[in-house]
């Protein structure tokens, strides 16, 4: 208790310390942006195959060689993919090692990705942003792993178009039980969010599949915004859906003026939920309160 009393007494002490943690929760979300994904993957093959070998009449598949060696979250040590150059801990400390090494494996010079220390930078950021406005108590503790948890689903939305089960139902769970301490809403407003979330984009799915014969999203996206929904209540999702559609359209022309997209490409509706739905969540009081003054007038 004494160093949460320290930290709420010490205010630029408490950021210090969330940047630093941020920073270093950004470096293990590279981990798990890059392996869950890979881990899933694993996975479904052990799934498929224990399936059809199953089967009697089907020829048993052969022994699946890469299942002997673990691959999770902690094993094995991070390595660089050109060399395989294990790293070292000092080369793995967030940004600075990046800086340090100015971009560069230490073994074979080749580059490292900007987005490591972006993705570093950004964790750190925002979680500093989130403990200024949220404060420093058990919500603010909640809220971070709520950023948390939405910057890995971002990008791993962005690169695989999967927003995994591993992450969202959690969110789903914990926001519930967050609010069942009446942590950012009621338990009721929470349990009906999480509902009219997850229906209200099943809904949509269905309506376009029946419509165009397509289907235009994934129920990942439903499990994402049902989570939201019981971080935030059911009164926010109308703001979240006109935000992510905002934020869609935003980074959606940014891309197309940047990298010339082609627009055939699909692109994840996942990111701009969770984008959208972390404004919602710490700015969007604030935002319900200009609409309402924009329609009242005060
Ligand atoms: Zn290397």
């Amino acid at each position: 208790m004494d160093f949460i009393s320290a930290l709420q007494t010490y205010p630029s002490f408490c950021f210090t310390v969330t940047l630093i943690l941020g920073l270093l929760v950004g470096s293990f979300l590279n981990v798990v942006i890059y392996r869950l994904p890979k881990m899933m993957e694993r996975d479904w093959q052990e799934q498929c195959r224990d399936f059809l070998n199953s089967d009697e009449s089907i020829t048993r598949l052969p022994p699946n060689d890469s299942k002997q060696e673990p691959f999770n979250l902690m094993v094995p040590a991070s390595t660089c993919p050109h060399c395989g150059h294990k790293i070292r801990p000092w080369e793995n400390i967030p940004v600075a090692s990046y800086l340090f090494l100015r971009g560069k494996c230490s073994s074979c010079k080749s580059g490292i990705s900007l987005r490591y220390p972006i993705i570093e930078l950004v964790t750190g950021l925002l979680s500093v942003a989130v403990i200024y406005y949220v404060g420093i108590n058990w919500n603010g503790l909640a809220a971070l792993v709520f950023t948390w948890s939405l910057i890995a689903l971002t990008m791993i939305d962005f690169d695989t178009y999967l927003l995994p089960d591993d992450i969202t139902l959690p969110l789903l769970w914990l926001g519930l039980i967050v609010n069942s301490f009446s942590g950012f809403t009621d338990l009721p407003s929470a349990l009906w969010g999480a509902i009219a979330g997850y229906l209200s984009l099943w809904s949509v799915y269905k309506l376009f599949k029946l419509i165009t014969g397509k289907e235009g999203m994934g129920y990942g996206d439903f499990k994402l915004l049902a989570a939201l929904g019981a971080w935030m209540g059911w009164q926010m999702l109308p703001q979240i859906i006109l935000l992510s559609s905002l934020v869609g359209a935003v980074i959606g022309i940014s891309m197309i003026v940047i990298r010339g997209r082609d627009k055939n490409i699909p692109i994840p509706f996942g990111p701009y939920l969770a984008i959208a739905g972390w404004i919602a969540f710490v700015w969007g009081d604030v935002i319900n309160q200009s609409y309402l003054k924009l329609f009242i007038g005060s």
